[in-house]
């Protein structure tokens, strides 16, 4: 049976959806303690919004950022001094702004946004290489979670890459082009230590100064 005139057509119906800015911020809480216990919604919450300044928790009013959900983030690496290089599952906390609805991301400090690794790590792999005059297999071997037998390591490339870009570590100043990349390297060891706690052994000053400079 054929029913007459064409088939109805549904209607179309744009939908605009309001795209909610997200933003990534640092705690004060390192990454080595925030592994070890997730820190609660208060502890995490930070002052300000970093998009539009209002206030987190203010006086005498209702919340400026509010509980968002969690999520899992992976930090690749030793994320202490003398630790060994392991994968590191840690759940990361998420705020809504209530006055201009940005998405503010809390990560630990010693984190990289976007990156797997973890800020010391990647110090580390350019202290190793770019100031010791480590081989780039034995510097892996040090950093990487992964055995691996190639001589070369394109972590290291891309992180020298990203650095140059302002990525990660945007403080460090940009390279002369022809520089090959155990100069650059040396230059972001370089630049690690100078921002570091100038007291203790060699890794503590370098997770400290890439903590430091992964937070801008
Ligand atoms: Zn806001």
């Amino acid at each position: 049976m054929r029913f007459g005139g064409p088939p109805p057509v549904a209607p179309r119906i744009t939908l605009r959806k309001k795209r909610s800015v997200s933003v990534v911020v640092h705690s004060f809480v390192d990454v080595k303690i925030w592994s070890e216990r997730t820190p609660s919604v208060e502890v995490a919450r930070p002052a300000c919004c970093s998009r539009c300044g209002a206030a987190g928790r203010p006086a005498g009013g209702p919340l400026g950022l509010v509980g968002h959900g969690l999520r899992l983030r992976q930090v690749r690496g030793a994320i202490g001094p003398g630790g060994t290089a392991l994968v590191h599952t840690l759940w990361v906390r998420r705020y809504r702004c209530r006055h201009c609805s940005a998405t503010v991301t809390v990560v630990t400090r010693g984190c990289v946004p976007v990156r797997h690794y973890g800020a010391g790590a990647i110090a580390l792999a350019c202290v190793l290489y770019g100031l010791r005059g480590e081989s780039l297999r034995s510097t892996r071997a040090r950093v990487s979670p992964w055995k691996s037998a190639e001589a070369g390591w394109p972590a290291m490339t891309r992180w020298l890459h990203a650095i140059e870009e302002g990525a990660i570590f945007a403080r460090v100043r940009p390279c002369p082009g022809h520089w090959g990349a155990r100069r650059r390297a040396e230059r972001v060891a370089q630049s690690v230590l100078a921002v570091a706690s100038s007291y203790g052994p060699l890794e503590e000053r370098v997770f400290d100064g890439g903590a430091r400079l992964a937070c801008g």
